[in-house]
Protein backbone atom coordinates (compact mmCIF):
# COMPACT_ATOMS: atom_id res chain seq x y z
CA UNK A 1 0.00 0.00 0.00
CA UNK A 2 0.95 3.92 -0.58
CA UNK A 3 2.15 5.71 2.10
CA UNK A 4 0.42 8.08 4.02
CA UNK A 5 0.89 12.10 3.73
CA UNK A 6 3.06 12.37 0.56
CA UNK A 7 5.89 14.61 -0.53
CA UNK A 8 7.59 17.40 2.06
CA UNK A 9 5.87 20.74 1.91
CA UNK A 10 7.72 21.72 -0.98
CA UNK A 11 5.20 24.23 -1.97
CA UNK A 12 6.26 24.53 -5.62
CA UNK A 13 3.86 26.11 -7.90
CA UNK A 14 0.58 25.41 -9.64
CA UNK A 15 2.35 25.32 -13.15
CA UNK A 16 5.42 23.84 -11.62
CA UNK A 17 3.80 20.82 -10.53
CA UNK A 18 1.49 20.78 -14.14
CA UNK A 19 4.64 21.33 -16.36
CA UNK A 20 6.73 18.74 -13.66
CA UNK A 21 3.76 15.73 -14.84
CA UNK A 22 2.30 15.96 -11.27
CA UNK A 23 -1.65 15.45 -10.53
CA UNK A 24 -2.54 18.48 -8.72
CA UNK A 25 -5.73 17.59 -6.59
CA UNK A 26 -8.64 20.35 -6.63
CA UNK A 27 -10.83 20.84 -3.28
CA UNK A 28 -14.76 20.43 -3.14
CA UNK A 29 -18.38 22.44 -3.35
CA UNK A 30 -18.19 24.57 -0.15
CA UNK A 31 -21.16 26.68 -0.80
CA UNK A 32 -22.98 23.35 -0.88
CA UNK A 33 -21.00 21.38 1.96
CA UNK A 34 -21.60 24.33 3.89
CA UNK A 35 -25.48 25.03 3.14
CA UNK A 36 -26.34 21.45 4.22
CA UNK A 37 -23.83 22.41 7.76
CA UNK A 38 -25.95 25.39 8.30
CA UNK A 39 -24.08 28.56 7.48
CA UNK A 40 -24.68 29.09 4.04
CA UNK A 41 -28.31 30.51 2.37
CA UNK A 42 -29.57 27.96 -0.95
CA UNK A 43 -29.83 30.73 -3.29
CA UNK A 44 -27.25 33.72 -2.74
CA UNK A 45 -25.40 30.89 -1.40
CA UNK A 46 -23.31 34.16 1.24
CA UNK A 47 -20.12 33.94 1.06
CA UNK A 48 -20.23 36.25 3.93
CA UNK A 49 -19.71 32.67 6.10
CA UNK A 50 -16.01 33.89 5.97
CA UNK A 51 -17.15 36.67 8.32
CA UNK A 52 -19.82 35.16 10.12
CA UNK A 53 -18.87 31.95 10.49
CA UNK A 54 -15.33 31.64 10.21
CA UNK A 55 -14.75 28.44 11.86
CA UNK A 56 -16.87 26.50 9.95
CA UNK A 57 -15.06 27.66 6.46
CA UNK A 58 -11.66 26.95 8.25
CA UNK A 59 -12.53 23.59 9.27
CA UNK A 60 -13.94 22.63 5.54
CA UNK A 61 -10.84 24.14 4.18
CA UNK A 62 -8.70 21.38 7.25
CA UNK A 63 -11.26 18.69 6.10
CA UNK A 64 -10.30 18.69 1.89
CA UNK A 65 -6.65 19.44 2.87
CA UNK A 66 -6.56 16.25 5.06
CA UNK A 67 -8.56 14.53 1.85
CA UNK A 68 -5.74 15.03 0.00
CA UNK A 69 -6.31 18.60 -1.77
CA UNK A 70 -3.39 20.39 -3.09
CA UNK A 71 -5.44 23.75 -3.57
CA UNK A 72 -7.53 25.46 -1.46
CA UNK A 73 -9.84 28.05 -3.45
CA UNK A 74 -10.93 31.28 -1.33
CA UNK A 75 -14.52 30.47 -0.72
CA UNK A 76 -14.91 33.64 -2.81
CA UNK A 77 -17.85 32.60 -5.15
CA UNK A 78 -20.00 34.76 -5.80
CA UNK A 79 -18.51 37.69 -3.49
CA UNK A 80 -18.15 39.94 -5.76
CA UNK A 81 -19.89 43.63 -4.97
CA UNK A 82 -22.28 43.20 -7.37
CA UNK A 83 -24.03 40.02 -5.99
CA UNK A 84 -23.47 41.10 -2.65
CA UNK A 85 -25.88 43.64 -3.28
CA UNK A 86 -28.22 41.50 -5.13
CA UNK A 87 -32.21 40.79 -4.76
CA UNK A 88 -32.37 42.24 -0.44
CA UNK A 89 -28.66 40.78 0.03
CA UNK A 90 -27.37 42.96 2.94
CA UNK A 91 -23.55 42.20 2.82
CA UNK A 92 -22.79 44.98 0.40
CA UNK A 93 -24.19 47.80 2.78
CA UNK A 94 -23.78 45.49 6.25
CA UNK A 95 -20.39 44.09 5.80
CA UNK A 96 -18.32 45.15 2.47
CA UNK A 97 -17.37 42.78 -0.34
CA UNK A 98 -13.95 43.96 0.62
CA UNK A 99 -13.98 42.30 3.96
CA UNK A 100 -15.50 39.40 3.24
CA UNK A 101 -12.95 38.79 0.09
CA UNK A 102 -10.33 39.28 2.58
CA UNK A 103 -11.43 36.97 5.39
CA UNK A 104 -11.65 33.81 2.32
CA UNK A 105 -7.92 34.91 1.86
CA UNK A 106 -6.78 34.90 5.47
CA UNK A 107 -8.65 31.53 6.21
CA UNK A 108 -7.16 29.42 3.37
CA UNK A 109 -3.94 30.67 3.47
CA UNK A 110 -3.82 29.80 7.39
CA UNK A 111 -5.19 26.14 6.51
CA UNK A 112 -2.89 25.90 3.39
CA UNK A 113 0.40 26.48 5.84
CA UNK A 114 -0.94 23.33 7.82
CA UNK A 115 0.08 21.18 4.17
CA UNK A 116 1.47 20.91 0.73
CA UNK A 117 -1.82 23.04 -0.73
CA UNK A 118 -1.77 26.52 -2.51
CA UNK A 119 -4.33 29.03 -2.41
CA UNK A 120 -6.45 29.71 -5.45
CA UNK A 121 -8.14 33.28 -5.75
CA UNK A 122 -11.34 32.84 -7.23
CA UNK A 123 -14.12 34.72 -9.22
CA UNK A 124 -16.88 33.52 -10.66
CA UNK A 125 -19.92 35.22 -13.31
CA UNK A 126 -21.87 38.32 -12.47
CA UNK A 127 -24.45 39.86 -12.84
CA UNK A 128 -23.57 43.01 -13.94
CA UNK A 129 -22.59 40.55 -16.98
CA UNK A 130 -26.08 39.16 -17.08
CA UNK A 131 -27.72 42.31 -16.87
CA UNK A 132 -25.48 43.49 -20.22
CA UNK A 133 -23.30 45.87 -18.33
CA UNK A 134 -20.08 47.11 -20.21
CA UNK A 135 -16.95 45.26 -20.52
CA UNK A 136 -15.11 47.75 -18.83
CA UNK A 137 -18.22 48.34 -15.42
CA UNK A 138 -17.57 43.90 -16.03
CA UNK A 139 -13.78 44.26 -15.32
CA UNK A 140 -14.19 46.70 -12.72
CA UNK A 141 -16.20 44.13 -10.63
CA UNK A 142 -13.68 41.14 -11.23
CA UNK A 143 -10.41 43.73 -10.54
CA UNK A 144 -12.05 44.71 -6.94
CA UNK A 145 -11.94 40.95 -5.99
CA UNK A 146 -8.66 40.78 -7.52
CA UNK A 147 -6.44 43.85 -5.61
CA UNK A 148 -7.63 41.44 -2.84
CA UNK A 149 -5.93 38.60 -3.88
CA UNK A 150 -3.08 40.29 -4.88
CA UNK A 151 -2.58 42.58 -1.94
CA UNK A 152 -3.11 39.04 -0.07
CA UNK A 153 -0.73 37.24 -1.97
CA UNK A 154 -2.49 34.16 -3.01
CA UNK A 155 -0.82 31.45 -5.19
CA UNK A 156 -2.39 31.87 -8.53
CA UNK A 157 -6.34 32.14 -9.65
CA UNK A 158 -8.64 30.68 -10.83
CA UNK A 159 -11.83 32.26 -13.06
CA UNK A 160 -14.46 29.37 -12.84
CA UNK A 161 -18.31 29.04 -12.91
CA UNK A 162 -18.80 31.13 -16.74
CA UNK A 163 -21.75 30.25 -18.77
CA UNK A 164 -20.73 32.41 -21.70
CA UNK A 165 -16.68 32.67 -23.25
CA UNK A 166 -17.00 36.38 -23.47
CA UNK A 167 -17.57 37.02 -19.70
CA UNK A 168 -14.48 34.55 -19.03
CA UNK A 169 -12.38 35.52 -21.05
CA UNK A 170 -12.78 39.29 -19.58
CA UNK A 171 -12.26 37.82 -16.19
CA UNK A 172 -8.95 36.05 -17.22
CA UNK A 173 -7.81 38.89 -19.30
CA UNK A 174 -8.41 41.21 -16.05
CA UNK A 175 -6.71 38.02 -13.85
CA UNK A 176 -4.02 38.15 -15.85
CA UNK A 177 -2.73 41.98 -15.22
CA UNK A 178 -1.51 40.65 -11.81
CA UNK A 179 0.84 38.14 -13.71
CA UNK A 180 0.21 35.23 -11.92
CA UNK A 181 -0.94 32.33 -13.25
CA UNK A 182 -4.43 31.91 -13.93
CA UNK A 183 -6.80 28.85 -14.62
CA UNK A 184 -10.41 29.19 -16.28
CA UNK A 185 -13.11 26.79 -15.92
CA UNK A 186 -16.95 27.30 -17.52
CA UNK A 187 -19.91 25.84 -16.40
CA UNK A 188 -20.98 24.21 -20.18
CA UNK A 189 -21.16 20.82 -21.44
CA UNK A 190 -20.83 19.30 -24.25
CA UNK A 191 -22.90 21.43 -26.63
CA UNK A 192 -21.42 24.70 -25.54
CA UNK A 193 -21.66 27.82 -23.80
CA UNK A 194 -24.89 29.69 -23.83
CA UNK A 195 -24.28 31.99 -26.81
CA UNK A 196 -23.66 28.24 -28.97
CA UNK A 197 -19.79 28.50 -28.61
CA UNK A 198 -18.46 25.35 -28.84
CA UNK A 199 -16.22 24.30 -25.89
CA UNK A 200 -13.03 23.53 -28.28
CA UNK A 201 -13.29 27.67 -29.76
CA UNK A 202 -14.17 28.45 -25.70
CA UNK A 203 -11.05 26.91 -24.87
CA UNK A 204 -8.91 28.27 -27.79
CA UNK A 205 -10.19 31.62 -26.35
CA UNK A 206 -9.54 31.08 -22.83
CA UNK A 207 -5.68 30.45 -23.53
CA UNK A 208 -5.47 33.36 -26.08
CA UNK A 209 -6.52 35.83 -23.47
CA UNK A 210 -4.18 34.19 -20.89
CA UNK A 211 -4.95 31.02 -19.09
CA UNK A 212 -2.29 28.45 -18.40
CA UNK A 213 -5.07 26.10 -17.35
CA UNK A 214 -8.84 25.71 -18.70
CA UNK A 215 -11.63 23.05 -18.54
CA UNK A 216 -15.07 23.07 -16.66
CA UNK A 217 -16.50 22.75 -13.58
CA UNK A 218 -20.13 22.77 -11.85
CA UNK A 219 -23.30 22.35 -14.07
CA UNK A 220 -22.66 18.50 -15.01
CA UNK A 221 -21.55 15.29 -13.54
CA UNK A 222 -18.47 13.56 -14.19
CA UNK A 223 -19.05 11.59 -17.32
CA UNK A 224 -20.40 14.90 -18.96
CA UNK A 225 -17.55 17.25 -17.57
CA UNK A 226 -14.69 14.89 -19.25
CA UNK A 227 -16.95 14.57 -22.58
CA UNK A 228 -16.24 18.52 -22.51
CA UNK A 229 -12.86 18.46 -22.23
CA UNK A 230 -12.04 16.63 -24.60
CA UNK A 231 -13.78 18.41 -26.92
CA UNK A 232 -11.86 21.49 -25.29
CA UNK A 233 -8.39 19.35 -25.51
CA UNK A 234 -8.79 18.54 -29.38
CA UNK A 235 -10.22 22.55 -29.81
CA UNK A 236 -6.41 23.65 -28.25
CA UNK A 237 -4.90 20.73 -30.62
CA UNK A 238 -6.25 21.59 -33.58
CA UNK A 239 -5.72 25.74 -33.11
CA UNK A 240 -1.76 24.34 -32.12
CA UNK A 241 -2.31 26.03 -28.54
CA UNK A 242 -1.27 24.38 -25.34
CA UNK A 243 -2.26 24.19 -22.01
CA UNK A 244 -3.01 22.22 -19.02
CA UNK A 245 -6.43 20.61 -18.33
CA UNK A 246 -8.85 20.66 -15.24
CA UNK A 247 -12.20 19.69 -14.41
CA UNK A 248 -14.04 20.19 -11.27
CA UNK A 249 -17.57 18.63 -11.94
CA UNK A 250 -20.34 18.37 -9.67
CA UNK A 251 -20.70 15.28 -7.32
CA UNK A 252 -24.45 14.65 -8.83
CA UNK A 253 -25.95 12.60 -11.69
CA UNK A 254 -27.46 14.54 -14.47
CA UNK A 255 -27.39 12.59 -17.54
CA UNK A 256 -31.11 14.28 -17.78
CA UNK A 257 -29.38 17.99 -18.34
CA UNK A 258 -29.56 20.01 -21.03
CA UNK A 259 -27.43 22.93 -21.86
CA UNK A 260 -28.15 24.81 -18.84
CA UNK A 261 -26.72 21.83 -16.76
CA UNK A 262 -28.23 20.92 -13.45
CA UNK A 263 -29.30 24.20 -12.65
CA UNK A 264 -32.47 23.00 -14.84
CA UNK A 265 -33.40 19.97 -13.32
CA UNK A 266 -36.33 20.34 -11.04
CA UNK A 267 -34.38 18.68 -8.04
CA UNK A 268 -31.59 21.78 -7.92
CA UNK A 269 -30.16 22.77 -5.49
CA UNK A 270 -31.06 19.63 -3.46
CA UNK A 271 -30.41 16.43 -5.73
CA UNK A 272 -28.53 12.97 -6.02
CA UNK A 273 -25.37 12.62 -4.86
CA UNK A 274 -22.41 10.68 -6.34
CA UNK A 275 -20.67 7.86 -4.28
CA UNK A 276 -17.20 7.50 -3.75
CA UNK A 277 -17.44 4.60 -5.82
CA UNK A 278 -18.38 6.89 -8.48
CA UNK A 279 -15.39 9.37 -7.72
CA UNK A 280 -12.92 6.32 -8.53
CA UNK A 281 -14.12 5.94 -11.94
CA UNK A 282 -14.52 9.95 -12.67
CA UNK A 283 -10.40 10.19 -11.35
CA UNK A 284 -9.40 6.69 -13.43
CA UNK A 285 -10.77 8.38 -16.50
CA UNK A 286 -9.75 12.27 -16.28
CA UNK A 287 -6.47 10.66 -15.25
CA UNK A 288 -6.83 8.70 -18.59
CA UNK A 289 -7.65 11.69 -20.78
CA UNK A 290 -4.56 13.89 -19.83
CA UNK A 291 -6.33 15.82 -17.50
CA UNK A 292 -3.74 16.41 -14.52
CA UNK A 293 -5.84 19.14 -12.36
CA UNK A 294 -8.70 17.12 -10.97
CA UNK A 295 -11.16 18.44 -8.40
CA UNK A 296 -14.51 18.92 -7.83
CA UNK A 297 -17.53 21.57 -7.45
CA UNK A 298 -20.86 21.35 -5.95
CA UNK A 299 -21.39 18.36 -3.89
CA UNK A 300 -18.24 17.86 -3.39
CA UNK A 301 -17.48 16.27 0.27
CA UNK A 302 -13.85 15.89 1.79
CA UNK A 303 -14.52 11.84 1.07
CA UNK A 304 -15.19 12.60 -2.41
CA UNK A 305 -11.86 14.32 -2.53
CA UNK A 306 -10.40 11.41 -0.75
CA UNK A 307 -11.42 9.12 -3.14
CA UNK A 308 -10.01 11.27 -6.53
CA UNK A 309 -6.20 10.55 -3.94
CA UNK A 310 -7.09 6.69 -3.00
CA UNK A 311 -7.71 6.37 -6.49
CA UNK A 312 -4.67 8.06 -8.08
CA UNK A 313 -2.25 7.03 -5.24
CA UNK A 314 -0.26 4.36 -7.59
CA UNK A 315 0.54 7.18 -9.48
CA UNK A 316 1.54 9.71 -7.02
CA UNK A 317 3.20 7.43 -4.75
CA UNK A 318 1.23 8.32 -1.82
CA UNK A 319 -2.59 8.41 -0.08
CA UNK A 320 -3.87 11.23 2.18
CA UNK A 321 -4.31 12.08 6.24
CA UNK A 322 -8.14 11.45 5.54
CA UNK A 323 -6.97 7.45 4.71
CA UNK A 324 -6.07 6.58 7.91
CA UNK A 325 -9.57 5.98 8.66
CA UNK A 326 -10.59 4.58 5.07
CA UNK A 327 -9.70 1.16 3.99
CA UNK A 328 -9.47 1.08 0.57
CA UNK A 329 -12.72 0.14 -1.63
CA UNK A 330 -14.21 -0.80 1.72
CA UNK A 331 -11.62 -3.23 3.03
CA UNK A 332 -12.47 -1.70 6.25
CA UNK A 333 -15.78 -3.66 6.74
CA UNK A 334 -13.64 -6.69 6.81
CA UNK A 335 -14.09 -6.07 10.85
CA UNK A 336 -17.45 -5.41 10.80
CA UNK A 337 -19.68 -7.73 13.15
CA UNK A 338 -22.39 -8.97 10.40
CA UNK A 339 -20.65 -11.64 8.14
CA UNK A 340 -23.36 -10.44 4.70
CA UNK A 341 -21.10 -7.03 5.69
CA UNK A 342 -17.90 -8.28 5.86
CA UNK A 343 -18.47 -10.14 2.61
CA UNK A 344 -18.50 -6.35 0.86
CA UNK A 345 -14.87 -5.88 1.80
CA UNK A 346 -13.68 -5.61 -1.96
CA UNK A 347 -13.07 -3.50 -4.84
CA UNK A 348 -15.56 -5.78 -7.07
CA UNK A 349 -18.22 -5.51 -4.84
CA UNK A 350 -18.35 -1.56 -4.59
CA UNK A 351 -17.63 -1.08 -8.68
CA UNK A 352 -20.41 -3.18 -9.66
CA UNK A 353 -23.11 -1.73 -7.19
CA UNK A 354 -26.07 0.03 -9.30
CA UNK A 355 -27.05 1.51 -5.98
CA UNK A 356 -31.44 1.74 -5.34
CA UNK A 357 -32.86 5.22 -5.61
CA UNK A 358 -34.74 4.46 -2.86
CA UNK A 359 -38.16 5.88 -4.28
CA UNK A 360 -40.43 3.72 -5.77
CA UNK A 361 -42.66 6.65 -7.52
CA UNK A 362 -39.80 8.35 -9.44
CA UNK A 363 -39.09 8.35 -12.70
CA UNK A 364 -35.23 7.24 -13.31
CA UNK A 365 -34.80 10.61 -15.17
CA UNK A 366 -36.27 14.44 -14.73
CA UNK A 367 -37.27 16.99 -17.30
CA UNK A 368 -34.70 20.07 -17.41
CA UNK A 369 -36.87 23.20 -16.73
CA UNK A 370 -35.43 24.73 -20.30
CA UNK A 371 -36.88 27.99 -19.68
CA UNK A 372 -33.91 29.18 -22.09
CA UNK A 373 -33.67 32.58 -20.37
CA UNK A 374 -30.21 34.07 -20.21
CA UNK A 375 -28.14 37.15 -20.17
CA UNK A 376 -29.93 40.57 -21.64
CA UNK A 377 -33.50 38.95 -20.41
CA UNK A 378 -35.41 41.06 -18.43
CA UNK A 379 -36.01 38.31 -15.27
CA UNK A 380 -32.03 37.95 -15.59
CA UNK A 381 -31.46 41.71 -15.04
CA UNK A 382 -30.08 42.58 -11.26
CA UNK A 383 -32.13 44.40 -8.75
CA UNK A 384 -31.14 46.00 -5.10
CA UNK A 385 -34.25 45.30 -3.99
CA UNK A 386 -35.94 41.78 -3.11
CA UNK A 387 -37.56 39.46 -5.10
CA UNK A 388 -41.40 40.85 -4.45
CA UNK A 389 -44.18 39.11 -4.06
CA UNK A 390 -45.46 39.87 -7.78
CA UNK A 391 -42.67 39.34 -9.29
CA UNK A 392 -42.50 35.61 -7.67
CA UNK A 393 -46.27 35.07 -8.58
CA UNK A 394 -45.16 36.10 -11.84
CA UNK A 395 -42.59 32.94 -11.65
CA UNK A 396 -44.62 30.66 -10.06
CA UNK A 397 -47.34 31.26 -12.94
CA UNK A 398 -44.53 30.76 -15.39
CA UNK A 399 -43.51 27.32 -13.78
CA UNK A 400 -46.88 26.19 -14.02
CA UNK A 401 -46.87 26.57 -18.00
CA UNK A 402 -43.17 25.95 -18.89
CA UNK A 403 -42.20 23.19 -16.50
CA UNK A 404 -43.11 19.49 -15.94
CA UNK A 405 -42.92 19.27 -12.63
CA UNK A 406 -44.91 16.78 -10.87
CA UNK A 407 -47.32 18.23 -8.53
ZN1 LIG B 1 -20.56 24.09 -8.41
Amino acid sequence: MAPIGGTAKTKKGILERLDAGEIVIGDGGFVFALEKRGYVKAGPWTPEATVEHPEAVRQLHREFLRAGANVLQTFTFYASDDKLENRGNYVADKISGQKVNEAACDIAKEVAEEGDALVAGGVSQTPSYLSSKSEAEVKTIFRKQLDIFVKKKVDFLIAEYFEHVEEAVWAVETLKTSGMPVAATMCIGPEGDMHGVTPGECAVRLVKAGASIVGVNCHFDPATCLKTVKLMKEGLAAAKLKAHLMAQPLAYHTPDCGKQGFIDLPEFPFGKILSRWDVHKYAREAYDLGIRYIGGCCGFEPYHTRAIAEELAPERGFLPHASEKHGSWGNGLSMHTKPWVRARARKEYWENLLPASGRPYCPSLSHPDNWGVTKGDKELIQQKEATSEQQLKELFNKQKFKSKVVA
